[in-house]
C-alpha cells in the first residue's frame, strides 16, 4: 500500500455560504470560487459544515475507496478512514477551509471530478448492479477442470471466483475471492514483453521475436520462417521476451526488476512469488527446454544469452503471484496507455502499451486468440492458473479469475464472463458501428445522456430553422415530442423564430400541435408573441 501524507486540520469558524456573485464582487479567484461552488452543493443546510461521511460515502458511490492512494483524508488522527468507517458515529463536520485543503492536497482534481460526477463511469452505481448480475450468472458455469500439469495447481480450490475491476479513474470494484493471490502463469507475457520493448525498443525486441499468431498451441515446438517465434504471448516468444530482460543484470535484479514493475503497474500493492510453483513449473519443464534448444539451434537468442538462467528466469516470471485486485489496476494502467490511475505514475510508454495490446488482441487467448477476437472483441491475456486479464482501452481494466479451464486453457468463468459483459456494454472493439441499432448499454454516458443531447440538438436545429437537420435527427429515431428541462420543444422554438418550414415539417411527422411548456405557453402562444403570421396560420389550422 501506498504511504498517505498526514494533514491535520484546525477547525475553524468560516462559513462558505457564498453565491457566485458573492463571490465575484468579493473578487475570489477562479479557483476559489470553484472550490466554493463544490462546497456549497455539499452545504444542505448552508450553515458552514458539511459532513465528511457524506464526502466519503460519494467516493464510495462512484468507486474511489477511501483509501486510495491520491486522496488525503487524514485530517483528524482521531478519524478512521477506509471502507469500515461508522458513518453515524464517526461524523465529523467540515469547513470550507478543511474541504478546500482535501481538494487541494489530493490528486489530480480528483475530488473535484467525484462530486461534479466526472469520472469516466459517471453512474457507477448501475454498472456495479450490472457486474454483479453478470458475476452471478457466471459463477452458476462449473465447466471445466483445473490445471493438473503440476500438483501446485492441481489442488487449488476450483470454486474460486474472483473479478475486479478498475476505471481509468481508478473507480473500483471487486467481487469474490479478489484478494487471494494466484499464479500469473502465462499472463506474465504481456508484461515481459513490454519490459523488454521499453529497455530495448520495437526494433530489436522484433529482431528476436515475431508478432504473428502461431495458428498452433501455445507450447508449439515451432519457429516461423525466420526460425523465431511466432510472437510473446507464446511460450518461445516468453521465454525470448526474458533473455531481453535486463540481461546485464545478476539474476536476483533482474527477477526483482519484474516484481517491481508488477507493483507500479498494480498502484503499489506488491507482488509475491509462488516458490512451490516455481520448483515444479522447473521439474516438468521438457518442453520448454526443447524450445529454448531450438530457439538457440535457430540462433534466435541475442548473443551471450544463457539459456538456463533465460529459462529459470521464466519460470520465476510465471511464478508470480497477484491478487484479482492487483491485476485489475495493471489492466487499468494499460487501459491508461501505461500511467496506474490510483498512483498517477507512468510505468510504461504509451507506444509500449499499443505494441503490446495489438498482440493481446490477435494472439492473447490461446487458441481461441482469433475466437475471442471475433466475439468478445478486447485485448486479453489468460494463464493456465484461471487468470484472465482484459483491457477496454481508454475506459477500464479487468480481472476474472477462476480457475477451471476449458479444453484450449482459458478460465470458463472468465469467457463467460466476458461473453456476458459485452453482450451488456458496448465494449466490442467495433461496437462503434453498430452503436444506432444497438440496445448494448455505454456506461460513459451519464444517466440520460444521449436523451438530453438528441434533445439539444433537435430544438437547436428547430430554433435555427434548419429543416435538414431536423429531418437528420428525425431519421435517427429521436422523438421529437421530446421536452427540455423547461418542457420547451422543437415546435415551441421553430415557432418562437417564426421557422414556418421546421413547422411544417414536423406537424406532417406527427408532432402535438399544442405541448405546454412550464410556463403553460403553447407554440401557438410563442407565434403570436412574435407576430410570425404564416405560423400562426399553420397552427390555428
Ligand atoms: N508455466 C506455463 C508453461 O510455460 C505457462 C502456462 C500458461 O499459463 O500458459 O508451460
Amino acid at each position: 500500500m501506498s504511504s498517505k501524507k498526514t494533514t491535520k486540520f484546525i477547525p475553524q469558524e468560516i462559513g462558505s455560504n457564498l453565491t457566485i456573485s458573492d463571490a465575484e464582487s468579493k473578487g475570489l479567484t477562479h479557483l476559489e470560487q470553484e472550490y466554493r461552488l463544490l462546497f456549497e452543493s455539499l452545504d444542505r443546510d448552508a450553515n458552514g459544515l458539511i459532513s465528511i461521511n457524506e464526502l466519503l460515502q460519494i467516493f464510495r458511490d462512484i468507486g474511489i475507496r477511501n483509501d486510495d492512494p491520491r486522496l488525503v483524508l487524514d485530517f483528524d488522527s482521531t478519524l478512521p478512514t477506509g471502507d469500515t468507517l461508522d458513518a453515524k458515529e464517526n461524523d465529523y463536520p467540515l469547513n470550507f477551509e478543511q474541504f478546500k485543503v482535501i481538494l487541494q492536497q489530493s490528486q489530480g482534481n480528483l475530488v473535484k471530478n467525484a462530486i461534479q460526477g466526472n469520472l469516466i463511469v459517471p453512474d457507477f452505481k448501475n454498472f456495479r448492479a450490472a457486474i454483479k448480475r453478470i458475476y452471478e450468472k457466471a459463477k452458476a458455469n462449473k465447466g471445466g477442470h483445473v490445471a493438473t500439469y503440476i500438483p501446485q495447481l492441481g489442488r487449488v480450490n476450483p470454486e474460486y471466483f474472483g473479478v475486479s475491476i478498475c476505471t481509468i479513474d481508478g473507480q473500483r470494484f471487486s467481487l469474490g475471492d479478489y484478494i487471494i493471490p494466484f499464479c500469473v502463469q502465462s499472463i506474465c507475457k504481456p508484461i515481459n514483453y513490454c519490459i523488454a520493448l521499453e529497455e530495448h525498443g520495437e526494433h530489436k525486441v522484433h529482431q528476436h521475436i515475431g508478432r504473428e499468431p502461431s495458428g498452433i498451441g501455445f507450447n508449439g515446438l515451432v519457429l516461423n520462417s525466420k526460425g523465431l517465434p511466432h510472437n510473446p504471448m507464446i511460450n518461445a516468444g516468453a521465454i525470448m521476451a526474458c533473455s531481453l530482460v535486463k540481461p546485464t543484470l545478476d539474476m536476483a535484479d533482474r527477477f526483482d526488476y519484474v516484481l517491481d514493475t508488477w507493483t507500479k503497474l498494480s498502484g503499489n500493492i506488491r507482488a509475491g512469488f509462488n516458490n512451490a510453483v516455481y520448483l515444479s513449473e522447473r521439474q516438468t519443464a521438457d518442453r520448454n527446454f526443447a524450445l529454448g534448444y531450438f530457439m538457440r539451434e535457430n540462433k534466435a537468442f541475442p548473443e551471450s544469452t544463457n539459456l538456463i538462467d533465460t529459462l529459470e528466469f521464466y519460470f520465476q516470471c510465471c511464478s508470480i503471484d497477484v491478487t484479482a485486485e492487483a491485476m485489475a489496476i495493471t489492466a487499468a494502467t494499460l487501459a491508461n496507455a501505461g500511467i496506474c490511475p490510483t498512483t498517477g505514475t507512468r510505468v510504461l510508454q504509451p507506444n509500449t502499451v499499443k505494441n503490446c495490446l495489438s498482440l493481446m488482441a490477435s494472439c492473447g487467448m490461446y487458441d481461441f486468440s482469433g475466437e475471442f477476437a471475433f466475439t468478445i472483441g478486447l485485448p486479453a491475456k489468460s494463464g493456465v492458473a484461471g487468470g484472465l486479464m482484459v483491457v477496454i482501452p481508454n475506459l477500464m481494466g479487468i480481472c476474472i479469475w477462476s480457475p477451471r479451464l476449458d479444453e484450449l486453457g482459458n478460465s470458463v468463468r472468465g469467457i463467460e464472463f466476458c461473453k456476458e459483459l459485452v453482450s451488456t456494454f458496448n465494449f466490442h472493439n467495433f461496437d462503434s458501428l453498430t452503436g444506432g441499432q444497438s440496445q448494448k448499454q455505454d456506461p460513459r454516458l451519464h444517466r440520460n445522456q444521449s436523451k438530453i443531447d438528441s434533445v439539444i440538438s433537435l430544438c437547436w436545429a428547430a430554433s435555427e430553422g434548419d429543416v435538414l437537420e431536423v429531418q437528420h435527427l428525425v431519421a435517427r429515431g429521436i422523438n421529437f415530442n421530446e421536452a427540455d428541462y423547461d418542457g420547451r420543444t422543437a415546435m415551441h422554438l421553430a415557432a418562437s423564430e417564426g421557422h414556418t418550414k421546421v413547422i411544417e415539417f414536423l406537424l406532417s411527422k406527427g408532432a402535438i400541435p399544442n405541448p405546454k411548456d412550464r410556463w403553460g405557453n403553447t407554440p401557438l402562444d410563442d407565434a403570436l408573441r412574435g407576430n410570425h403570421q404564416s405560423v400562426i396560420l399553420l397552427l390555428e389550422n
